[in-house]
C-alpha cells in the first residue's frame, strides 16, 4: 500500500517549516507480523468483474470454524500481527463474523472490514457500529450504473451509498474503495468529489492486479496514460487536503511505481524537497507482499497476499501461520523476502527499483509466467526509470496479452469456481 497523504503531509510540513521530517524508525527484529488480510468466507451476494476471489453467491464447502478462527487469531497475536482486515466473499455474510471482530478487538488487533456495503442497512450498521471496527472500506467503482454494471447488481450503487450514510451517522470511520480499469477510468474526479461531499475519511485506489476475475479481464487494464491521469489528480487532491490540514487520507495499492511516479511529480513541483523525499520512498521500499502484508483465505490456506490464491504456503489446520509465513523453504517466499528482490527484465534496470521494489509481481507471472520478469503494469517509460531503449540489450516491453484460459474459451463462458 502506498501512502499518498503521509508523504505529502511532510512535504507540507517542509514547505512550511523549511525543514524536511526526519525518518522514521526503521522495521528490525522483533517488530510487529505482517497485516493480516482474511477472507473469511468465499461466499459473496455480488459477482464482481474484478473480484480476485471469483466469488459467487452459494456455499463454499471446508471453510474455517469459530474454533479454528480463534486458535489461528491466537497465533497471530502471538506472533504480533497488528492488523486484521476482514473480508471475504462478502463478510457480512459470515455468521460468526461479530463474534470474530469482538475477540479480536478485545485482543488488541486494529480491525478493519473490507465490504461491498450492499448488505449495511441501518440495523445491519448498528452491529457493525457496536463491533468497534476501526474503518470499514466500502467497495464503489463508479456512480450509480457504472458502479452497478462493474458490481452486476441494479441497485447496487444505492445500496453501497446508504451504507457510508448509515455508518457516518453512527460515527463509524468510512472509506472508499475503488479499482480502476479501462471501463470506469473517467469514474474518478467523480468519486473524489463523492467522498468530500460524504465527508469519507479515506479514499484507497486500487489498480487492476492479475488474479481472479482480475486476471480474466487483464486486457481491460486501464491504459498508462489513463493511469497517470488518475494518479496527477490523485495527488493533486491529497496535496490540496495535506495543504490544509485536512485528515482524509489517500492511499493505493497494487502498482508500487506510484512512488516513483510521486517523486517525479514532487520533482516538478518542489524540487528541493526530492532527495529527503527519495530516502523516505527507498526507507518504504515499496512492494511488501510476503513481507508486511500476508492472506489467509476461506479455507485457511496462507498466501504471501490476496493476489496470490493460486499459490499456496501451507494450511493454517497443519501448521500455524507464523510458522508458514517465516519459512523460506517455497521458492517464492524466499524470492519476496530476498532484498533487494531478483527482479529482471526492465525492473533490474530501473533505477528506482529501491523504491519500488519491482513493483506486483503477481502480474509479472500471470502475464510472462516468470514471478521474476518485469511487472508489465508499470506505466513508467524508459526515460523515467533511467532506461536508454536504443541501447545494446535493450528489449521490447512485456505486453499485456488478454487472458486465455487453458480451454481457450471466451471470458463469458469461464464459470466461476466453486471448491
Ligand atoms: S520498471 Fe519495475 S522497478 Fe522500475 S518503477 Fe517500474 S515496476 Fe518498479
Amino acid at each position: 500500500m502506498f501512502r499518498i497523504s503521509q508523504y505529502l503531509r511532510d512535504l507540507a510540513t517542509a514547505e512550511r517549516t523549511g525543514s524536511y521530517p526526519a525518518l522514521p524508525a526503521r522495521r528490525g527484529a522483533g517488530l510487529p507480523g505482517p497485516v493480516v488480510i482474511w477472507n473469511l468466507i468465499r461466499r459473496c451476494n455480488l459477482t464482481c468483474k474484478h473480484c480476485y476471489a471469483l466469488s459467487a453467491d452459494h456455499e463454499y464447502a471446508g471453510e474455517l470454524s469459530t474454533q479454528e478462527v480463534f486458535t489461528v487469531m491466537d497465533d497471530l497475536r502471538a506472533y504480533r500481527v497488528p492488523v486484521l482486515i476482514l473480508s471475504g466473499g462478502e463478510p457480512l455474510l459470515r455468521p460468526d463474523l461479530f463474534d470474530i471482530a469482538d475477540r479480536a478487538k478485545v485482543m488488541g488487533f486494529y480491525v478493519g472490514l473490507s465490504t461491498n456495503g450492499t448488505l449495511i442497512d441501518a440495523p445491519m450498521a448498528n452491529r457493525v457500529a457496536r463491533a468497534r471496527f476501526n474503518y470499514v472500506g466500502i467497495s464503489l467503482d463508479g456512480i450509480g450504473a457504472v458502479h452497478d454494471r462493474f458490481r452486476r447488481l441494479e441497485g447496487a450503487f444505492d445500496l453501497s451509498l446508504a451504507a457510508v450514510r448509515h455508518l457516518h451517522e453512527r460515527g463509524v470511520k468510512v472509506g472508499l474503495r475503488y479499482t480502476m480499469t479501462d471501463l470506469n477510468a473517467g469514474e474518478l474526479p467523480a468519486l473524489l468529489q463523492l467522498m468530500h461531499d460524504e465527508g469519507a475519511e479515506k479514499f484507497y485506489f486500487s489498480h487492476l492486479n492479475y488474479a481472479g476475475r482480475g486476471n480474466i479481464h487483464r486486457g481491460r487494464d486501464a491504459h498508462f496514460i489513463a493511469t497517470r491521469r488518475a494518479m496527477d489528480l490523485l495527488f493533486d487532491t491529497a496535496w490540496r487536503d495535506a495543504q490544509a490540514g485536512s485528515p482524509r487520507e489517500y492511499v493505493t495499492g497494487n502498482n508500487d511505481a506510484d512512488g516513483v511516479y510521486l517523486l517525479q511529480w514532487v520533482r516538478e513541483r518542489f524540487p528541493r524537497w526530492v532527495e529527503p523525499l527519495r530516502q523516505h520512498l527507498q526507507a518504504w521500499g515499496g512492494n511488501s507482499s510476503g513481507v508486511n502484508v500476508a492472506n489467509i483465505d476461506n479455507l485457511g490456506v496462507v498466501h504471501p497476499d490476496t493476489m496470490w490464491w493460486h499459490h499456496s504456503l501451507g494450511s493454517v489446520r497443519e501448521r500455524p501461520f507464523s510458522t508458514i509465513w517465516s519459512d523460506t523453504s517455497d521458492p517464492l517466499m524466499a524470492g519476496l523476502k530476498q532484498k533487494p528482490r531478483a527482479v529482471g527484465g526492465r525492473c533490474a534496470q530501473c533505477q528506482h527499483v529501491a523504491i519500488c521494489g519491482g513493483n506486483t509481481r503477481v502480474r509479472a507471472q500471470q502475464v510472462t509466467g516468470d514471478a521474476w520478469a518485469e511487472d508489465p503494469g508499470c506505466y513508467l517509460d524508459d526515460a523515467e526509470i533511467g532506461l536508454d531503449a536504443r541501447a545494446a540489450g535493450a528489449t521490447e516491453r512485456v505486453a499485456v496479452t488478454p487472458f486465455k484460459s487453458a480451454r481457450s474459451a471466451r471470458i463469458e463462458d469461464i464459470p466461476v469456481v466453486s471448491s
